[in-house]
């Protein structure tokens, strides 16, 4: 038995089956390489579905929590520390909010976006107790809690989860008119992916986000975007609605928040919004402490510089040309994406999504598929052209074609 094989047999034997991953164990990884228990080394292109767009072992980033390991890493939020007020101001004014709610997960991130538009609806809206609606879309992926499963239309995500949660209208997503006639006067938010990446990197038709900020904002509803997979510049600006010219009133952050190294989410905001909240009404032991602040902080340092959003642009108009090149030879049946960000459509005869990503990691690259014939690029927004180049190659390889 190899050392994968073993490492892999124990986990199976000893952790839940909520993951079906590829059969590679990582020991060890440096910018967009990964080396395995073998030795053997693999290029990245998910990146951790987008919490490592800084790459793997970030001398930033790393020397950050270094730093900041050294010093205090956890007070709750029974104190204050010292890196807490940075954090909240920096975190804010990149977003162009006022204020800001951390978590830890996206999950939870998206838990007190729910929360916080809820809250609004009653105390600032005037919505009648219990009777808050917010309007989502079909195909949306916001995480993995009761709540938010309850408004998922994935059956996966779903089955033999129930009781569910009430108060959400799904519509189908790209669709306008559905979602105008979804709205009441106890709509409280419209909470939206502007692409959507578990469903494969899903980019709305031109004009459908500013037709729904306008859309909101005569309704009196929040416009809540779930910027989680495509915010902090996978997209080739620092948000994904910046695109489009749209600026929504709440943003849900993670992943690359946290440089891949610290868990970090946010709900960033006017002082409208959040400022609903009162002492004991909404909290975590872990959100906002000093160690996710400082590595958030540095993260944020980077994306003031712009150099990352411009690496994204530049480098996603290479990548989605090639890609281009591969829908006509027939193996490809749509690629979609903005940025360093790609889902690929394999057609059905060169096998499922599965299929092809592992042989990609027979061929030393690492990719993920969703939804049975999909496959997801990602890769660090820090990959050098020639190693996206020589990727890229290994995908031509196994769909055989050159
Ligand atoms: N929202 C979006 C858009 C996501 O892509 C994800 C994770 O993939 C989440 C929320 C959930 O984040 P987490 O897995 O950190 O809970």
């Amino acid at each position: 038995m190899t050392a994968t094989e073993s490492l892999i047999a124990k986990a199976e034997a000893h952790s839940a089956h909520n993951y079906h991953p590829l059969p590679v164990v990582v020991s060890s990884a440096d910018g967009a390489w990964m080396t395995d228990v073998e030795g053997r080394r693999y290029l990245d292109l998910l990146a951790g579905y987008s919490a490592l767009n800084f790459g793997h072992g970030n001398r930033r980033l790393i020397e950050a929590a270094k730093a900041q390991l050294e010093r205090v890493t956890l007070t709750s939020r029974a104190f204050h520390h010292d890196r807490f007020a940075a954090f909240c101001t920096e975190l804010a004014e990149l977003c162009g909010m006022e204020m800001v709610l951390p978590m830890n997960t996206g999950a939870e991130a998206v838990e007190s976006a729910v929360k916080t538009a809820r809250k609004w609806g009653y105390r600032v809206k005037g919505v009648p107790a219990e009777m808050a609606k917010i309007v989502v879309a079909s195909g949306n992926f916001h995480g993995r809690t009761t709540t938010i499963i309850s408004f998922s239309t994935d059956p996966e995500a779903r089955a033999d989860f129930g009781p569910y949660t009430p108060g959400f209208e799904i519509v189908p997503y790209g669709d306008l008119t559905a979602m105008r006639a979804a709205m009441t006067e106890n709509t409280v938010a419209v909470l939206l992916e502007p692409i959507q990446g578990e469903s494969g990197v899903i980019v709305p038709p031109a004009g459908y986000l500013p037709a729904v900020r306008e859309l909101t904002r005569e309704r009196n509803v929040l416009f809540v975007a779930d910027e989680i997979q495509s915010g902090l510049g996978r997209t080739g600006r620092t948000f994904a609605c910046e695109h489009e010219g749209v600026v929504p009133d709440m943003y849900v952050l993670g992943k690359a928040l946290g440089g891949g190294i610290v868990p970090v989410s946010a709900v960033v905001s006017s002082a409208e919004v959040l400022g609903v909240f009162r002492p004991g009404e909404h909290g975590s032991t872990f959100g906002g402490n000093p160690l996710a602040c400082a590595v958030a902080l540095e993260v944020i340092a980077m994306l003031r510089s712009g150099e990352y959003q411009a690496r994204a642009a530049e480098l996603g108009e290479h990548l989605h040309r090639e890609l281009a090149a591969l829908t006509g030879t027939g193996r490809v049946t749509q690629v979609r994406g903005r940025g360093l960000w790609a889902g690929v459509d394999i057609h059905p005869r060169f096998g499922t999504g599965r299929e092809v990503s592992e042989k990609l990691m027979d061929r030393g690259v690492l990719v993920k598929d969703t939804h049975g014939s999909t496959i997801r690029i990602a890769p660090p927004l820090v990959i050098a052209k020639e190693d996206l180049d020589w990727g890229l190659a290994q995908l031509r390889g196994v769909l055989g074609v050159q």
